[in-house]
């Protein structure tokens, strides 16, 4: 931080920075993408890993709470997205959650055979939707449109409206609000991704009356590589859909071992197997930390600081151009800049200690996590970027090799 950007006092971390284990020297700009690890959790996952694995075996299935898991940390997950207990529950990955949520809403919808997305949308979304409609093979249909008309594409053809709230590349907002009134409108089942949401933006998902959320728990929630997902489905729905994955664990009676499936009372129906205990003893550590943060107050944190980066950016990088809407708030909890060889200056980015992201073709991906960080490492992280266009020290071939992950 230099003498010539001031920083105000209320600029602070809403969390104490020491909550984590952040390497020293790094500005950690990726928590949208995979949440840093809170200083508490190792601990708590080797009591876990000795003390309940170890010392119970099996028997800590029930000593431990272990098969409760799903259910009680979906309710944890569901005071932070604005959801009513009893209406969450966590497990696979993300992937397989939308495919729960769609293929539930196609059966609400028989007559129906449109799914309506964007081409914003994050690609295993629509992923999970084409594999779906190979395997249902009853002449369903993906429609893409741009983000900014989607809503314009809503008729009474569309079975279900499947969209991401916050995109991924711009952290371009979606209205949920009226898009679910159009949705609705039309006859259409809504089902909301909130992987870029959760943790990022007060979310009011009992008010909001949609169908479907699904989200992840490794970005902004810290719950830590391959933490488990979450599904949620709206309360007069639960007991009636129809679980396609129908596995032993959401069945009415697992330990009945009866032959043929009868979906369980309800959120427990959206289990399918097994639940991950490490990762989801780690989840539930890591959601100690959300308990002592008032969600409006961490997006008006994170507004200041995203508002922040955008001006910095633009008055000491001018060939970088931004890709993520202006108006704050239209953005989620993410910033993005464009330049053709954005993927190298990332590489040079990390290499001085500042880890954003890239994402293809020509995105910087950064993401502002007010837990954590402050006006002043915002700064900072600027500093270094400056430094690094100024100087064109990304401009080695070192830096534009690809990573397998980028
Ligand atoms: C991160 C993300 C995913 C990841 O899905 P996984 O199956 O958990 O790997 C899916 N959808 C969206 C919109 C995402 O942002």
């Amino acid at each position: 931080m230099t003498a010539s950007h001031p920083v105000r006092p209320d600029a602070s971390p809403l969390l104490r920075k020491e909550r984590f284990l952040l390497p020293d020297g790094i500005l950690y700009l990726d928590g949208n993408s995979l949440g840093p690890l809170p200083r508490h959790v190792p601990e708590r996952l080797d009591g876990t890993v000795r003390e309940e694995w170890g010392q119970s075996l099996i028997r800590g299935w029930n000593e431990h709470g272990w098969m409760d898991m799903p259910r009680r940390i979906g309710d944890r997950i569901a005071r932070l997205i604005g959801a009513d207990p009893g209406t969450v529950v966590l497990g696979d990955t993300l992937s397989i959650k939308v495919h729960q949520a769609l293929s539930a809403a196609l059966e609400m919808r028989p007559e129906r055979r449109l799914i309506l997305s964007d081409s914003g949308n994050f690609p295993t979304d629509l992923y999970m939707a084409e594999g779906l409609i190979a395997e249902l093979d009853r002449g369903h249909a993906l429609r893409l449109g741009a983000p900014e008309d989607v809503i314009d594409r809503i008729d009474d053809s569309v079975a279900a409206v499947m969209l991401t709230h916050v995109d991924y590349r711009t952290g371009r907002l979606h209205d949920m609000e009226a898009i679910t009134r159009a949705a609705h409108a039309a006859g259409a089942v809504m089902i909301w991704d909130l992987a870029h949401s959760a943790g990022a933006l007060p979310l009011d998902l009992a008010g909001l009356g949609a169908e479907f959320a699904v989200g992840c728990t490794y970005k902004y929630l810290n719950g830590g590589p391959g933490a488990p997902a979450f599904i949620q489905v709206r309360p007069d729905l639960i007991d009636a859909i129809r679980p396609a994955l129908s596995g032993w664990l959401g069945h009415a009676a697992p330990f009945a071992f009866e032959p043929s499936y009868r979906p369980g009372e309800g959120i427990e129906r959206m289990r399918v197997g097994t639940p991950p205990v490490l990762q989801m003893a780690a989840l539930d550590a890591a959601l100690d930390l959300w308990d002592d943060v008032d969600m409006d107050r961490l997006r008006a944190a994170s507004i200041r600081l995203s508002e922040r980066f955008i001006s910095e950016v633009e008055a000491r990088c001018p060939e970088l151009d931004l890709a993520s809407p202006r108006d704050p708030e239209a953005r989620g909890s993410q910033v993005s800049f464009r330049h053709p060889e954005g993927y190298a200056m990332m590489q040079a980015l990390i290499a001085d200690g500042v880890i954003g992201d890239f994402r293809a073709p020509d995105l910087m991906r950064f993401g502002f996590t007010p837990l954590y960080l402050s006006e002043a490492d915002v700064v900072a992280a600027v500093d270094v970027l400056e430094r690094i266009t100024r100087t064109r020290s990304w401009d080695r071939s070192e830096f534009r090799a690809r990573a397998r992950v980028t």
